[in-house]
């Protein structure tokens, strides 16, 4: 039997309390709805979402009652929790949210045909999520629907964007394929793999040069954030107006001499790689082996000395001990999502 849609508020089931579940719950719940959080018993967050005030049950259970079961747990384990306990488990006619397109994008999650899937993805990490709702605004959210089954997806992927405080910023549409492409694009040419090899290098031609290990942190790695806040706040041309004629100068003529035609040309080969699908074929070949080329690189980026010349110095600037960390992680580092997966 279909379910009865009526007007009320969809309950909904947070599956996975780490970065983001833990800012979705919180903030649905502030929002009025009618939270249950899923996990599995004795798994590494379950202390926090019972001390947050939620009733916690099995991921199966948390399923089978809610309008909206949001699938926030490490993208890796997905499609086995979907296969193996989700769609066994989800009401008939309920919706399947997540939080990246990944799994549904790229085929390893053929979701049922009775169900509504959409997609809600903040534009920040979960920890972001929750302080910008804390005081009243939000984090931009982007959403798509991949599948309509109740004629309701998109009010019900707007309603929930609405419920975690990304109406308060911006809701844009978008599709599966778009958000997993760019997002993973983003993450890997410029926010995360650009930005940190960009620094070392960076460090590493100054200290090799034989300047202080300090001063060549201040330069490359502390200072960037004032240029982020600059763009952040009003784009490259707020940086324009806030840096020297020095600098500027400085930037047009060295800034293409260090990101060229070259790098150009590598960035379309790596978005090549994540739109045939070799990115993920290869990463789900990694993980499944056990993630050792994960754990090697992730060990190397630990032991760069610039990490070393950061503890020291930051352990000196008093509001940076103050500061409430905005990338806090209440989860086990993504290292061990092997052994949770298990
Ligand atoms: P996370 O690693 O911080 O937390 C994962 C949670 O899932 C933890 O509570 C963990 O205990 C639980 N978990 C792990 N395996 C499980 C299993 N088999 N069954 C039930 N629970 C399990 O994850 P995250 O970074 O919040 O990512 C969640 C989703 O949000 C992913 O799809 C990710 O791509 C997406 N996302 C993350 C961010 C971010 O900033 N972290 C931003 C946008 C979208
Ligand atoms: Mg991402």
């Amino acid at each position: 039997m279909t379910q009865q849609h009526t007007d009320r508020q969809p309950t909904i089931a947070v599956i996975g309390y780490g970065s983001q579940g833990r800012a979705h719950a919180l903030n649905l719940r502030d929002s009025g709805f009618d939270v249950t959080v899923g996990l599995r018993p004795g798994g590494p967050t379950e202390q926090r979402a019972t001390a947050d005030g939620f009733t916690v049950v099995t991921p199966a259970e948390a399923a089978a009652k809610a309008d909206i079961v949001a699938v926030l747990t490490p993208d890796m384990v997905q499609a086995k929790l979907y296969e193996e306990v989700l769609a066994p488990n989800m009401r008939e006619g309920a919706c399947l949210l997540f939080a990246h397109g990944f799994n549904v994008h790229y085929g390893r999650i053929a979701p049922r045909e009775d169900l509504d899937v959409i997609l809600v993805a903040p534009k920040g990490p979960g920890a972001l999520v929750r302080r910008e709702y804390e005081i009243g605004r939000g984090v931009p959210c982007i959403f798509a629907v991949e599948q309509d089954r109740s004629g309701r997806a998109e009010a019900l992927a707007r309603t929930y964007a609405a419920g975690i405080g990304g109406a308060r910023a911006n809701v844009i549409r978008t599709t599966f394929k778009e958000e997993t492409e760019t997002d993973l694009f983003g993450e890997q040419a410029v926010l995360c793999g650009g930005a940190s090899a960009l620094v070392q290098a960076g460090y590493e031609t100054l200290v090799e040069a034989g300047y202080q290990p300090e001063i060549a942190y201040y330069e490359v790695l502390h200072e960037l954030k004032l240029i982020v806040d600059l763009f952040y706040e009003g784009g490259i041309g707020r940086m324009l107006e806030f840096i020297s004629e020095t600098a500027q100068y400085g930037d047009f003529v060295s800034g293409p001499r260090i990101i060229d035609a070259g790098t150009k040309a590598r960035m379309k080969e790596v978005l090549a790689d994540i739109q045939d699908g070799t990115f993920a074929r290869n990463w789900i070949a990694e993980y499944e082996a056990g993630l050792p080329n994960y754990k090697r690189h992730r060990q190397a980026d630990l032991d760069h000395p610039i990490e070393e010349t950061g503890r020291k110095l930051r352990a000196a600037m008093q509001w940076l001990q103050d500061a409430r960390p905005v990338a806090a992680k209440p989860a086990a580092s993504p290292a061990t999502a092997q052994t949770e997966a298990a």
